[in-house]
């Protein structure tokens, strides 16, 4: 008798999430949320603990030809923060698990090292454990981030509502045209070592695949000016992708403008040169790093002229979809590519 085998493929990396959390029980009432937001939210009297974490895999997520040890390092604790920032919280603590090979030195696990440290100062954490064994192939790095926020003030990805405006932070696609230049430069190295890489013109877009920012500035901001968020997540799979997110959790539709989404020239211009669409790549990148949120008209005039922070639509009601209106002025249905992993 020959067992049921279902490819990952089928479900996908978000089928089979939903798949695994239908199975999991929640037994404590302090588990505020559990699966399902890029944090989980846990009572904590008068505040609520958020704790999130990430795995990064040697071949999969990097490659060590071109991604120095030490912005590795600072990468692996950025992601993490950044899905604590989703959550509107401040980070306070990290934990760092490896899995190293013996291609490893003493060396380059201090240069690692020296890129965490950099990061923590950097976001203001605590690192206070962690688990360190070894690996039969690559290079392991999970970093699990541990932040706070009064109870109230976190943010979910479930909250838009109907006429809420979309807003987005920095400028998208960058990291995903930095891979590409890293991958063509390695590509003409392994052909001719001898050739120079020839990455000065692309120091923007390749320092976003290499070592992104969490936007913990922008968190700060939001406070100060007494602004939260309806809705909230970061954009690490790409900005059509996280809206279907924020549709599905939310109940609700989306509407955006082309014209307003943000990219930055050298990101435009590399597209171009690679035959890409440079608006396919603001939307379907990975790994920016940016916030998406929405906020109630009330508190658009408090925002209104923040440099770093873009209104690219508006939320409609649910059966009224999810499109973009070019910059030809139709409307054309959203796809969520996202970031395919199987
Ligand atoms: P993000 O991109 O924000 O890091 P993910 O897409 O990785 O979020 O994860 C979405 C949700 O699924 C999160 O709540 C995460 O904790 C949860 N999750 C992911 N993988 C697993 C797993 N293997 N078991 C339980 N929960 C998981
Ligand atoms: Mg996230």
């Amino acid at each position: 008798m020959s067992e049921k085998r279902t490819e990952i493929g089928e479900l996908g990396e978000f089928g089979l999430i939903d798949q695994l959390n239908s199975k999991i029980k929640i037994r404590h009432q302090e588990t505020l949320k559990g699966i399902g937001d890029d944090a989980a939210v846990l009572d904590a009297g008068d505040k609520v603990k958020v704790i999130t974490t990430d795995l990064l895999l040697e071949g999969v997520h990097f490659d060590l030809s071109y991604a120095p040890l030490h912005h590795l390092g600072f990468k692996a604790v950025a992601v993490n923060i950044s899905d604590v920032a989703a959550m509107n919280a401040f980070p306070k603590q990290i934990t760092v698990s490896i899995a190293l090979s013996n291609r490893f030195s003493v060396e380059a696990v201090e240069a690692l090292y020296a890129g965490i440290n950099a990061a923590a100062e950097h976001y203001n954490v605590d690192v206070i454990g962690g688990d360190t064994t070894s690996s039969r192939s690559g290079l392991v790095i999970s970093v699990t981030a541990i932040g706070e926020v009064e109870k109230g003030k976190e943010v979910y990805r479930s909250g838009a509502k109907v006429n809420d405006i979309i807003c987005v932070t920095g400028d998208l696609g960058a990291a995903l045209i930095g891979l590409q230049v890293l991958e063509r430069e390695k590509e003409v190295f392994m052909a001719d070592p001898n050739m120079k890489p020839q990455l000065d013109k692309y120091s923007y877009v390749t320092g976003r695949q290499l070592k992104p920012d969490a936007r913990m500035d922008i968190i700060h901001e939001l406070k100060e000016l007494d602004v939260v968020p309806t809705a909230m997540m970061d954009v690490s799979d790409g900005l059509a992708s996280e809206l279907f997110h924020i549709c599905k959790e939310s109940n609700v539709g989306v509407m955006i403008y082309e014209d307003k989404l943000p990219i930055d020239k050298q990101t435009f211009d590399t597209a171009v040169e690679f035959n890409l669409d440079p608006i396919t790549c603001v939307l379907n990148g990975g790994e920016d790093y940016e916030l998406l949120f929405t906020i109630s008209q009330d508190d658009f005039h408090k925002l209104e002229k923040h440099p770093d922070i873009h209104f690219i639509g508006h939320v409609t009601k649910a059966d009224e979809g999810k499109f973009m209106v070019t910059k030809s002025e139709t409307a054309v249905q959203l796809k969520a590519q996202g970031w395919v992993h199987f």
